[in-house]
C-alpha cells in the first residue's frame, strides 16, 4: 500500500534528529554450518554496547525471497515502495557513474560488440576489451557523434565492454525496446517505440546504432553497439514533501549519492577515497545542526561480500565499530543501523536473506540483546519488518507523526 498520502497528512515538526546508518550488504551467512556469520565473527565492542540499550529486529529489504539490487534496497529504506518507485537500468547506471543526467534525459546502457560482415553479432562483449580500450573508443565516438538530429549524445565509459549513453533533447520518452538481441548470430534489433511519446527516441537510437557502426567500421574488435534499459531520470516526491524532513546524505559512491538525490536529500561533500571514514565523520559533525535526517552509507561491507572475502567483510564491520563512538558523541535522538540487503561472502553476491536492524531511541522496549547479529536480531522486539516500514517507525520515534484517526 502507498503510505505517502497518510504520512503527508500526519507529519509534524520535531527537534529530534534521525540518523540512518546503512552498512551495505551487512547481512551474512556462516560459511560452514554451525560457524559464525560475518557479524558474529567480528569483534564489535561498541556495537555490542549499543545493542544492549537498543531494540533489534530483522528487516526484509524488498520482499521475502527477492534478492534486491542496492537501488530498490535503498529506496525501500528511504520509505519509497520499490515496486512503485522504480529506477530503470540506464538511469541507475547514470546515477552510478555520477554523470550529468537531467530531467528529460534518457540514459541507455550499451555493450560494445563485434559484428560480422553481414552485420550479425559475433560477440556481445567485443572480446571483453580493457577499460582503457573502452575509453579510447568512447572518446572517438564522442568526437564523431556529438548529436543525432537535434538530440545531444553523451558517451561514457563504464568498464570493459560496458558504456553508457545519455540523450538530451526535446520529446524523448523512454518506452523503447532493446537493440541487444541477447545472443550471437543475429543482427542487432531495431529499437521499437512502445508508446507515441517514445517514437523519436527509437528513431534516434536506431540512427545512433548506424552512426556508431560507420565510425567504428575499421576497428578490429569493437565495431558495433547494443543498447538496453532506456530510462529517463525518475521524478520522485521528495522527503521534504512526504515526511517534512530536511534530509542529507553522506556517501562516497556515486550511485548512493544519486539515489539520495532522487528522493530530495542534499548530498554533502565527503573528503577522501573509498569509504572515507574520517571524511564522512567530518561531514556529519559539520552539518549536524543543519538537518533533521542523515543517511550515512558505508560500501565496503558489500564489496568484500561480493568478493567472497569473509574476513575482509569482518574487518570492514570492525572498522565501522571503531568509528561508532565518534558518531555516538553527536548523540542522535534516533539511530538506526541496518543494511540495504545481505551480501554473504559465501554467496559472493547479494541475497534475499533479511538484514539485522538496530534502533536506538528514547522510548523503547529493550530486548536484552548483547550483540548486533542476525541471530540476536531475529529474537528482537522490533520483530520482522519490511524495508519500507522502517521510515514510519523512525518518524514515530522522532515524534514526527500525529495520531492517525480519532
Ligand atoms: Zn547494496
Amino acid at each position: 500500500m502507498d503510505l505517502f498520502p497518510v504520512l503527508k497528512e500526519l507529519h509534524q515538526k520535531s527537534p529530534r534528529k534521525i540518523l540512518l546508518v546503512v552498512l551495505d550488504g551487512v547481512g551474512g551467512l556462516p560459511p560452514e554450518s554451525g560457524g559464525p556469520t560475518e557479524l558474529e565473527a567480528a569483534r564489535t565492542p561498541n556495537l555490542d554496547r549499543l545493542a544492549v540499550e537498543s531494540a533489534l529486529g530483522l528487516l526484509t529489504p524488498v520482499y521475502p525471497g527477492l534478492t534486491p539490487g542496492s537501488g530498490p534496497g535503498h529506496l525501500a529504506l528511504f520509505g519509497y515502495d520499490p515496486f512503485r518507485y522504480v529506477v530503470g537500468r540506464g538511469a541507475l547506471s547514470a546515477l552510478g557513474l555520477g554523470v550529468d543526467f537531467r530531467e528529460g534525459d534518457v540514459a541507455l546502457r550499451g555493450n560494445f560488440a563485434t559484428l560480422g560482415p553481414d552485420g550479425q553479432v559475433l560477440d556481445r562483449r567485443a572480446g571483453r576489451p580493457s577499460t582503457e580500450e573502452n575509453q579510447r573508443v568512447v572518446a572517438k565516438l564522442q568526437e564523431a557523434i556529438p548529436r543525432i538530429e537535434d538530440v545531444e549524445v553523451y558517451f561514457y565509459t563504464e568498464s570493459e565492454h560496458r558504456f553508457l549513453v545519455v540523450l538530451r533533447g526535446e520529446g524523448l520518452g523512454d518506452g523503447i525496446t532493446d537493440s541487444d538481441p541477447q545472443k550471437t548470430g543475429l543482427p542487432p534489433l531495431k529499437a521499437q517505440a512502445l508508446d507515441e511519446a517514445s517514437r523519436k527516441t527509437a528513431r534516434i537510437v536506431n540512427l545512433l546504432s548506424e552512426r556508431i557502426q560507420e565510425v567504428l567500421k575499421d576497428e578490429p574488435g569493437i565495431n558495433g553497439a547494443l543498447f538496453r534499459g532506456a530510462s529517463r531520470r525518475p521524478s520522485f516526491p521528495s522527503m521534504a514533501e512526504v515526511y517534512g524532513l530536511k534530509a542529507a546524505a553522506i556517501a562516497s559512491y556515486p550511485m548512493y549519492k544519486g539515489l539520495a538525490a532522487l528522493v530530495g536529500m542534499e548530498v554533502l561533500p565527503v573528503e577522501g577515497e573509498g569509504d572515507a571514514h574520517e571524511g564522512k565523520l567530518k561531514a556529519l559533525q559539520e552539518n549536524w545542526e543543519r538537518y533533521d535526517f542523515f543517511y550515512l552509507h558505508f560500501k565496503k561491507t558489500d564489496a568484500k561480500g561480493e568478493d567472497g572475502d569473509f574476513w575482509g567483510k569482518v574487518a570492514e564491520i570492525e572498522r565501522f565499530d571503531a568509528l561508532l563512538p565518534e558518531i555516538l558523541r553527536l548523540d542522535p535522538d534516533i539511530l538506526a543501523i541496518t543494511g540495504d540487503h545481505s551480501t554473504p561472502a559465501l554467496l559472493k553476491g547479494h541475497s534475499w536473506h533479511p538484514v539485522p536492524l538496530l534502533l536506538k531511541a528514547p522510548y523503547l522496549r529493550k530486548d536484552g540483546a548483547l550483540r548486533f547479529t542476525e541471530g540476536e536480531a531475529a529474537k528482537g522486539s522490533l520483530g520482522h519488518l519490511r524495508g519500507v516500514e522502517l521510515m514510519p517507525l523512525l518518524l514515530a520515534h522522532a515524534g514526527r507523526l500525529l495520531k492517525y484517526g480519532a
